[in-house]
């Protein structure tokens, strides 16, 4: 049996019925103004003395999601000429995409599913590309609690997550209920979690926890459960249904083209807006060749902003992507039944692998080609800064630098690396469209929420 593309009765990337139905994206929901045709990118290159201004509006540190709506935002509304720097070769941040050699489309820096409970981002984002609607599932290789042996199970644990795990037949959200109550262990005398692991006991119980999240939280933290904050496990997803699609928002798409086409729609024939690559812009004011600005919007890391003052670095966890090209698969054009499949276990040292064929937005055709690229994940102390480590210490440093933020003036500190918070995209584009608010409200470029009242971790 062929083991993708990863589909059900409603179509590739689509979960079945009455799941499916709470997807609000409709196919062919958006513009894609560049579309199929080419487009030279005016605004786009790689940075040298000739080719920037003397002078901008705005001067804007990081070109992904943050910097880039920031932009965009004052260049449409005001008409404000932007320089944005950054220090890769590339636009998007964390986003971009590319189609490799071999003609998969690919993420550099780990897959990006698009997800939103905010009607205005959704709105906005259909401007700049076509959508097609997703709902993101996720397989898990367990091992049974019953013989031991693995099973590939949706996650977060659903129903059919239980029976196949545990042997029961349950069949009703009231049974399913029931078993987590029956399984469901709290601390004694009706006190807080202390720690992840008792926070974990607490939503899924011990045979889940172990099955599922314990070794696979060590293997994110390189620290188990009750080396944690409660806050890291605290929301763990439980499901009672047979919903098995990882993000509940209403509105789950993958850009038609890519991400990368969302920015280069965005601000890529902008005139108003000169992004540069390879350009670090502590370097270029090391060297004095910043142009002159009347405001800054920094999306890089804050304590890297204050390095100067020697105050202890921030903690963040890494990954590494070992990819995978496989000309020959087992069933001639996959290499795994879905498109994420996380690995739960000690058994094995990666988190997950990706296999990017299995998603709709794969040029044409690609589907039915052999060959496919995976990548497995490795969760790191070292390399890119991808997550905050939620711990006091960490939050305690995060606010003496965000102390000395709040007293700088013309500068405003935007977007996850800044805020040290995860965002989700959708988070990062709000946070950046409630800056230009303020803005446009008040003269200030500064967030309208604090990063922490965004919902992830
Ligand atoms: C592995 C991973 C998977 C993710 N998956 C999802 C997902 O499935 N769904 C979802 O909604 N979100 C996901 N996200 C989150 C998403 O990537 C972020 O919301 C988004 O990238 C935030 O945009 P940003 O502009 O704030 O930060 P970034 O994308 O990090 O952009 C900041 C930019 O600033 C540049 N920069 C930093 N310092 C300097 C400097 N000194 N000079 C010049 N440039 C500089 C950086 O190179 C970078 O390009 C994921 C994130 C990661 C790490």
């Amino acid at each position: 049996m062929a083991r993708g593309p990863f589909a059900s009765s409603e179509g590739i990337g689509r979960a079945r019925e009455p799941w499916s139905a709470l997807n609000r994206a409709l196919a062919n929901d958006g513009v894609d103004a560049i579309g199929d045709g080419a487009s030279a990118l005016s605004s786009f290159a790689t940075y040298e003395e000739t080719n920037v201004r003397a002078s901008y509006d705005v001067v804007i540190v990081g070109a992904g999601l943050s910097g880039c709506v920031i932009a965009e935002r004052l260049s449409r509304e005001l008409g404000k000429r932007a320089l944005v720097v950054e220090r890769r070769a590339h636009v998007g941040g964390n986003c971009y995409d590319y189609v490799d050699e071999h003609g998969i489309r690919a993420s550099k820096y780990g897959a990006h599913l698009f997800h939103t409970k905010h009607e205005r981002v959704w709105e906005y984002v259909k401007r700049f590309s076509e959508w097609i609607p997703f709902d993101h599932r996720v397989r898990g290789v367990v091992a049974s609690a019953e013989t031991g042996e693995s099973k590939l199970v949706p996650i977060p644990p659903t129903m059919d997550t239980v029976n196949a795990l545990f042997g029961t037949t349950i069949s009703s959200e009231e049974e399913m209920e029931a078993w987590y109550k029956s399984e469901r262990v709290f601390p004694a005398d009706g006190a807080e979690p202390a720690n992840g692991e008792e926070a974990a006991l607490m939503r899924v119980g011990p045979r889940l926890y172990e099955a599922i999240f314990k070794h696979y939280t060590k293997k994110q933290w390189d620290k188990y459960p009750n080396e944690l904050d409660a806050s890291v496990l605290m929301r763990l997803p439980c499901r009672t249904s047979t919903d098995d699609r990882y993000f509940s928002d209403p509105w789950q798409a993958l850009p038609k083209r890519g991400y990368t086409r969302i920015f280069e729609n965005m601000i890529g024939n902008d005139p108003n807006v000169d992004v540069r690559f390879d350009a670090d812009f502590f370097e270029l004011k090391r060297l004095g060749k910043l142009p002159k600005y009347d405001l800054l919007v920094y999306t890089g890391q804050i304590d890297s902003y204050y390095a100067a003052l020697g105050m202890p670095k921030l903690e963040y966890r890494s990954l590494r992507f070992e990819e995978e090209y496989i000309e020959d698969t087992e069933d001639g054009l996959f290499f795994q039944e879905a498109m994420v499949v996380n690995y739960t276990g000690a058994d094995v040292p990666f988190t997950r692998i990706v296999e990017y064929k299995h998603v709709p937005n794969q040029p044409e055709g690609r589907h039915e080609k052999p060959g496919t690229l995976i990548a497995r994940e490795y969760s790191s102390a070292e390399g890119e800064p991808y997550y905050p480590v939620p711990n006091p210490e960490n939050r305690a440093l995060y606010e003496r630098y965000a102390e000395l933020a709040a007293k700088e003036q013309g500068v405003a500190f935007v977007g996850r690396l800044a805020s040290y918070k995860y965002f989700n995209m959708d988070e990062a584009i709000l946070n950046a469209l409630e800056v230009f608010d303020n803005f446009v409200e008040t003269g200030a470029l500064e967030p309208k929420r604090a990063p922490s009242a965004f919902g992830s971790a």
